[in-house]
């Protein structure tokens, strides 16, 4: 990864104070925003709403507030979840505000605060990655971990949490590098299948193969891709994010395909917005599309039948799916061509269920008890399966299942319609 040159990329997306004060005053301070924040929910305490935070970052910018530990607290707490964004009249760009502002207090105001995520470098490296999710598979089965949880001293360790959310791991496979079509070819698309999803569930991509295929796809799995660099553009590392953003463009550069396919939203919602991070990312940007809002567009060929599935599905719909890339509906419309199948959708299903990227690893309290709230309405539909569009909500929501012991299956959308999917012939 070649920092030293991304840096010079990446240079355009840090602010200067004034450059954030700007932003900030577009804020009109109408409140608007502040019935769709999931923290403002929780607190009921302006600071903690995307209005409250913008002044923060208004008085921080602009002189009239000095910095303080509670400040950055008030910004670090929020989920970046952009349901403010979205219903916002002034067209406040949040996201970049939030962002932006961390890193400039993270660079300019208080470089020595020792609380900021310093992210592993494994997280960019998928290969390694895939090692880690081979020994959690062993200490899973071979008894070490019923050893360490009776023990405690997971808790001791501050290892409980991160034990909790792990999923019951499989085997991890290599990719081949192309997918042939599985029936009349209708050309080609790359999948990019991520670092967490491919180590920790590879299920979901070998779904998207398997539909993709049947339709007539051939799919290029490119072996250089490596993370998409969200967690580093979100926890003040813009310039990992920018390396990681030129291996990506590299690795799907040479191709000949018609999209750029993603599975975990949270990841889409990164890879589209790369022309951010390199200007020289539009022909990259505009093939990346959502796995549902790709098999949902395209015409399904009548030779490949789906079994009926006679079960109520709950639907979990992803900050990034909804606020981001704004194609929510997606999901829905992919899985209706299942016949039978009977949707539920969750009430408050625009507000973020906690996971947020590392956000359920770092505030622990504020995530629970947003997922919480989601249980208790994913009990209510009386369903046995959950489906998803983003790795990191699978697993805070599964780990939430599995300690009030509720025995509903988490995956994504496109593994459930796999399932169904009869073959062509
Ligand atoms: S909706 Fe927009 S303009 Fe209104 S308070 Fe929220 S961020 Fe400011
Ligand atoms: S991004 Fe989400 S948590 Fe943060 S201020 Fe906006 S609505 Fe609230």
């Amino acid at each position: 990864m070649n920092i030293v040159a991304s840096a010079a990329q990446a240079k355009h997306i840090l602010h200067t104070a004034k450059q954030l004060n700007t932003l900030a005053d577009r804020c009109v301070k109408c409140g608007m925003c502040l019935p769709h924040c999931p923290t403002y929910h929780l607190t009921r305490d302006e600071s903690e709403s995307p209005r409250g935070r913008i002044a923060l970052i208004q008085g921080l910018t602009g002189g009239q507030l000095a910095y303080s530990d509670k400040l950055e607290t008030h910004l670090e707490n929020c989920l970046k979840c952009r349901a403010c964004e979205r219903v916002c009249p002034s067209l406040v760009p949040y996201g970049e505000l939030i962002d932006g502002a961390l890193t400039h207090i993270a660079r300019e105001v208080a470089p020595q605060s020792a609380r900021r995520l310093r992210l592993l470098n494994f997280v960019t490296q998928p290969a390694t990655l895939r090692t880690l999710a081979k020994l959690l598979r062993v200490y899973q089965r071979s008894g070490l971990r019923a050893l360490l949880r009776g023990s405690g001293l997971l808790k001791v360790l501050g290892l409980a949490r991160q034990d909790r959310l792990l999923p019951s791991l499989h085997t991890v496979h290599p990719w081949q590098a192309y997918y042939p079509a599985q029936n009349t070819p209708r050309g080609d698309v790359a999948l990019f299948t991520g670092c967490i999803a491919d180590a920790f569930d590879q299920a979901t991509s070998r779904a998207a193969i398997q539909v993709l295929t049947q339709l007539g796809y051939g799919v290029h799995v490119p072996p250089g891709q490596r993370c998409c660099g969200a967690l580093h553009l979100h926890n003040q590392q813009p310039e990992q994010a920018s390396a990681l953003a030129q291996e990506n463009l590299a690795a799907f550069g040479g191709l000949d395909v018609q999209a750029i396919i993603n599975t975990a939203s949270g990841c889409g919602a990164t890879l589209k917005e790369y022309l951010a991070l390199n200007p020289g990312a539009d022909s990259f940007t505009r093939k990346v599309v959502d796995i549902s809002t790709f098999i949902a567009s395209v015409p399904w060929p009548e030779n490949v039948m789906l079994k009926p599935l006679k079960a109520r599905v709950a639907v979990h719909d992803p900050c990034s799916l909804t606020h981001v890339l704004r194609q929510h509906e997606a999901p829905y419309a992919m899985l209706r061509k299942i016949p039978e199948i009977e949707l539920g959708s969750l009430p408050d299903r625009a507000r973020c269920c906690g996971a947020a990227g590392s956000y359920m690893l770092t505030h622990p309290t504020q995530a629970d008890a947003l997922r919480d709230e989601k249980l208790s309405n994913i009990e209510q539909l009386d369903t046995r399966i959950l489906v998803t569009s983003n790795i990191g909500c699978a697993l805070h929501l599964a780990a939430g299942l599995r300690e009030k012991h509720l025995s509903i299956e988490v995956m994504h959308q496109t593994t459930l319609l796999a399932r169904q999917v009869i073959q062509a012939h």
